[in-house]
Formats: C-alpha cells, sequence, structure tokens
C-alpha cells in the first residue's frame, strides 16, 4: 500500500467512525496528513496503528446537568467528559462551558490536547470536558449553582491521579472555585483535582497568565531564530479572555504594538496601539456586556468596529486567541496580504485547514495552537507540582520556568519540522508529540 493509499485508507475510516464530526474530523486529519507519509507500511507506529487508536477516547462520559435558575425553573443541560488518552499521565484538559459544545468539539480538543500535553515534556495525558451551558448573562448564583450540578456527577469521575480539568472558554477562577468547592465537599479531600484554583486555596501564580505569556514567549523563539525582536512589531489579537488579554500585556511589555482585541460582536482597532494600562482597563471590566465597545467609547481612542473581524489590517503579526475556525481562507488571503509574516495560535484550531494549507504555502511562518499556546497547560502541571507538595512557588521562578518550556517546545519543533530553509511548525509539532504518545503506546503493550 502507498503512503498515499494510506493516508486515504485512515481518512475513509475515521470519517466513516465519526460522522457528522466535523471539528475532529478536521483536528485528526491535520495530524494525520502530516505524520502518515512518514512512516511507510511496515514501520511499528504503523502496525501497532497507534494513530487509529490515538483517535479513540479511552473513555467518553456524558451526563445530563438539571439546575435550578433565578426564576425558579428546571433548565437541564448536557455535560461531557472526553478522557482521551493517559499514556504519558492523569487525565488533563480544560472545562468549556459555551452553547456551542457537543462531542465532536470536545473530541477534537481532546485529541489536540493529547499532542499539546506531549509537547511541554511533563506527565500530562490528554483530555477535555464542558457543557453546552451558556454563563453569558446568568447571575453569580446561577453559575454557582450550574457548577455545583455539573460537579454532581464529574467529581467521581476525577481525581489528582485520575484526571485533572482546569478552566478554558466560559471557565475562569470563579468557576473553577465553585467546581473545586463543591469537589472538596463531595470526596472530603483537599487535593489537586483541579488546576485554574485561586491563589488562597492552592492555585498557582502565572496560572492565569500563563496561556498568553506563554505565546509571546514562543513567538519570540520563532522570531530569533530568524535574528528579529518583537520591538516595534505591529500585532493583531483577536479575543478579548485571558489568552488575548495576556498575550497583549506580555507583547506591549517587549515593545510590540497591539492593534486589536475582539469579541463575537466585532473589533477594537487603535493604530498608535494599546497601552498597559488599556489592557487593565479592558480586564477589570471583561464581565461587562461589551467591553471593546465600552473602552472604544469611555476613552475615545481608538475604534469598535462592529460585526467584522482584524484580519486585513496592515500588521507584521496575527494572533488568533478567539475560538475554532475563526480564521477562513478569505481571512488567511487578507492577513498574508496584509504584510503579516508570522501567524501563531492562542487559541485551540482557529484556522481551518483551507487557512492552515494557505499559510502553509506562503512564506510565512505559522504556529499551531498545540505548541505556541502550550503554556496554559504546562502551568497546570506546575500547579499540580506545587499540590502534591503542599508548597507555593514565587512568580518569578514559574514565569521563568514557563520561559524555558516554551523555548525547549519550539526546539522540539524546530529539530522536527526543519525543512531546507525554513520550519514547518505545524509537522515539527505533530512529529514530535506524536512519537512521545507512539513510543509509550508501543512500550505500554495493550
Ligand atoms: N484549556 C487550556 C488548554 O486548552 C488549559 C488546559 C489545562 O490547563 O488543563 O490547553
Amino acid at each position: 500500500m502507498s503512503q498515499h493509499t494510506g493516508l486515504y485508507t485512515f481518512e475513509t475510516w475515521l470519517r466513516s467512525r465519526n460522522p457528522w464530526q466535523t471539528e475532529f474530523q478536521q483536528a485528526v486529519m491535520e495530524v494525520a496528513s502530516s505524520i502518515l507519509p512518514h512512516f511507510e507500511d511496515d514501520h511499528p507506529y504503523r502496525q501497532y496503528r497507534v494513530l487509529e487508536r490515538l483517535t479513540e477516547p479511552d473513555r467518553l462520559i456524558a451526563f445530563r446537568v438539571v439546575w435550578q435558575n433565578d426564576q425558579g425553573e428546571i433548565e437541564i443541560n448536557r455535560g461531557w467528559r472526553v478522557q482521551q488518552s493517559n499514556l504519558v499521565g492523569p487525565y488533563k484538559g480544560g472545562i468549556r462551558f459555551h452553547p456551542t459544545v457537543d462531542e465532536s468539539t470536545l473530541k477534537f480538543l481532546a485529541f489536540e490536547q493529547c499532542f499539546k500535553n506531549a509537547l511541554t515534556g511533563m506527565q500530562l495525558g490528554g483530555a477535555k470536558g464542558g457543557a453546552d451551558f451558556d454563563p453569558k448573562g446568568r447571575s453569580d448564583d446561577e453559575i454557582r449553582r450550574f457548577c455545583q450540578a455539573f460537579m454532581q456527577e464529574l467529581y467521581r469521575h476525577i481525581g489528582p491521579h485520575t484526571d485533572i480539568p482546569a478552566g478554558d472558554i466560559g471557565v475562569n477562577g470563579r468557576e473553577i472555585g465553585y467546581l473545586y468547592g463543591h469537589y472538596k465537599r463531595l470526596v472530603n479531600q483537599f487535593e489537586g483535582a483541579l488546576t485554574g484554583k485561586e491563589i488562597e486555596f492552592g492555585g498557582s501564580h502565572v496560572r492565569t497568565e500563563a496561556t498568553g505569556f506563554g505565546l509571546i514567549y514562543f513567538v519570540e523563539q520563532m522570531l530569533k531564530a530568524q535574528d528579529d525582536t518583537l520591538k516595534n512589531k505591529r500585532v493583531l489579537i483577536s479575543g478579548a479572555g485571558n489568552v488575548a488579554s495576556y498575550a497583549a500585556k506580555k507583547a506591549i511589555a517587549k515593545g510590540a504594538k497591539v492593534l486589536s482585541l475582539s469579541n463575537s460582536r466585532g473589533y477594537l482597532f487603535v493604530d498608535e496601539g494599546l497601552s498597559d494600562k488599556h489592557i487593565e482597563w479592558i480586564i477589570a471590566h471583561s464581565d461587562k456586556e461589551n467591553s471593546l465597545a465600552a473602552f472604544a467609547q469611555a476613552h475615545q481612542e481608538g475604534k469598535y468596529i462592529e460585526d467584522q473581524s482584524p484580519w486585513g489590517k496592515k500588521a507584521d503579526i496575527a494572533l488568533p486567541c478567539a475560538t475554532q475556525n475563526e480564521i477562513k481562507l478569505s481571512h488567511a488571503e487578507a492577513i498574508t496580504n496584509a504584510g503579516v509574516t508570522l501567524v501563531a495560535e492562542g487559541a485551540n484550531m482557529p484556522c481551518d485547514d483551507e487557512a492552515i494549507s494557505h499559510f502553509r504555502a506562503s512564506e510565512i511562518l505559522y504556529a499551531p495552537g498545540k505548541a505556541s499556546n502550550a503554556g496554559g497547560v504546562a502551568l497546570s502541571g506546575l500547579e499540580m507540582a506545587q499540590n502534591s507538595s503542599f508548597t507555593r512557588r514565587s512568580f518569578d521562578s514559574l514565569d521563568e520556568e514557563l520561559q524555558a518550556t516554551m523555548a525547549e517546545i519550539h526546539q522540539k519543533c524546530v529539530e522536527h519540522g526543519q525543512q531546507k530553509n525554513t520550519v514547518d511548525y505545524v509537522l515539527g509539532a505533530n512529529l514530535a508529540g506524536f512519537k512521545v504518545l507512539a513510543d509509550a503506546m508501543i512500550k505500554q503493550g495493550y
């Protein structure tokens, strides 16, 4: 069987086993198309059907979440935990509360998480969970009741050596606090079964900032390899959550000009660049209905442009930090036409497959999220280590370790993705992560 036929056979197999799950198929095929051509049919990775096995979650837990809203009405949601693989460590990955959450979304996220976590070099398996619950517009009491109802089922499937959830879209410090409080009530153990906790009860410094900071540390490494720096670079960022805000803060600290942030309704554009104080204001007002529009109004600075994205504005660097598939081919073309030479993903799978093909075929540098946004989960690994020894490390020492980890991940991408005179970061990240998982799978038998 030729290598091309191998990929074709794999694709047919995958699509027939997972019909309708388009996000999942997309994430797997992105990995498969860079991995499979690298290994002949008789290679042990192919013989042991490593990739096929990695696409099947170890376990997929689906449950009903029943709770009461402020009007006293009963609401019903769906909750899931996808425990994808514990080959190299306990299941690890965030929880997402968003109306778009379904099995396909969580399976793609859990699959990507395995590769990302393997790239960190830490003992972290891969998982993802969530619910089709929309936290927008809910009162604090409703959020608490929902988190407790969600944990009422989840607690029996997690634990510090089993599965350690964290935050993701719609799940931040407040939600983790409610989830952890209820976990503790149910199991009567103070243990690191969740990361992203508040500092007062086992949380870690730098966890909140880690994904955004890590993204910028990774970008610095990409630029360093070209004898370049972030100084005076014009940077477009999408999103306005944790990842986007802390990436913006760090980029500004490194001397870059951050021109934009965005949300589901439009984007904020400031041609002279946002300041650190501006980002602080936006973080402080993040629970507002539309903090970016409110910013433009309150500061008479910049413009909030409705129903559009920042892609296409003249810039050097683009950092998509919002959500999956926010960049389609037309956006990708607008990005490269506007002079951008580096794209690094802060969100998980923000570029669709056509956009990725466009970036890879262009001259630009393109880093996939499983490498460039691994800083968040890496810091979660450090939170777990602190919890297990009941210690607390300083902000500076953790920040330094985060920088070192991102540099190591970058190095792995270079080693596995080096082409003639450029680095294929997609190939590098996929191959480096895959080898760790494949070797662990074969050595552990079946
Ligand atoms: N949700 C984050 C991610 O996509 C963090 C996961 C974690 O810390 O477990 O990597």
